[in-house]
């Protein structure tokens, strides 16, 4: 098996913060500890604000080892209400940003 990672196409967040909030249910992290963190981006031009919402896993993340285990989906995957988060082989995950302008991959040793 291949390594493992988080595709994020932030094109598609809402900046809803589900994503925190099922990572730290899933792992009992107390107040001030996340898994991931969506961050708010401002990009200002002289007759534009764009804003972008990009979450961004941890040092804490272990891609959910005790879901994807038992073959579930890591539970931020799984509760993005946007499906803008994906989890799989990173050499089938690069594939799914060949045509998407706003993407990250995330890939955890
Ligand atoms: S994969 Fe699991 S541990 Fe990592 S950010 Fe998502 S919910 Fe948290
Ligand atoms: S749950 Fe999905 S849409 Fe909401 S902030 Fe996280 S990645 Fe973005």
């Amino acid at each position: 098996m291949g390594r493992k990672g988080l595709f994020i196409d932030y094109e598609f967040c809402t900046g809803c913060h589900t994503c925190e909030v099922a990572c730290k249910q899933e792992n009992s992290y107390p107040a001030g500890l996340w898994g991931i963190k969506v961050n708010e981006i401002v990009l200002e031009s002289l007759d534009k604000v764009e804003i972008n919402y990009l979450p961004f896993p941890t040092e804490l993340c272990n891609l959910c080892a005790n879901r994807t285990v038992n073959g579930e989906r890591p539970s931020c995957v799984k509760h993005c209400q946007a499906d803008c988060m994906k989890y799989g082989e990173l050499t089938e995950l690069v594939k799914e940003m060949e045509n998407k302008p706003k993407t990250v991959l995330f890939a955890p040793k």
